[in-house]
């Protein structure tokens, strides 16, 4: 079975603004003191954070290239 896809993120490029944790319906962005992280078994692969982001540092691997 082949893994739904999950955003990936530039770091470089994040401020941990919180955008993204705010609209994901799974709850699979968390943000703490570690850092933003990404549950890719909660995430259904919606792309609401990937439209979302204020600074565009969200997209899925097979875009954009
Ligand atoms: S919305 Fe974008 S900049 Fe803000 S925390 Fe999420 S990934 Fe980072
Ligand atoms: S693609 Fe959808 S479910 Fe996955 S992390 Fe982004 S907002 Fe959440």
């Amino acid at each position: 079975m082949e893994a739904l896809k999950v955003p990936v993120r530039d770091g470089s490029k994040c401020d941990l603004c919180g955008v993204c944790v705010g609209v994901c319906p799974a709850d699979a962005i968390t943000i703490e003191l570690d850092g933003w992280d990404l549950d890719p078994g909660l995430c259904i692969g919606c792309g609401n954070c990937v439209a979302a982001c204020p600074y565009r540092t969200l997209r899925f691997e097979d875009e954009g290239k």
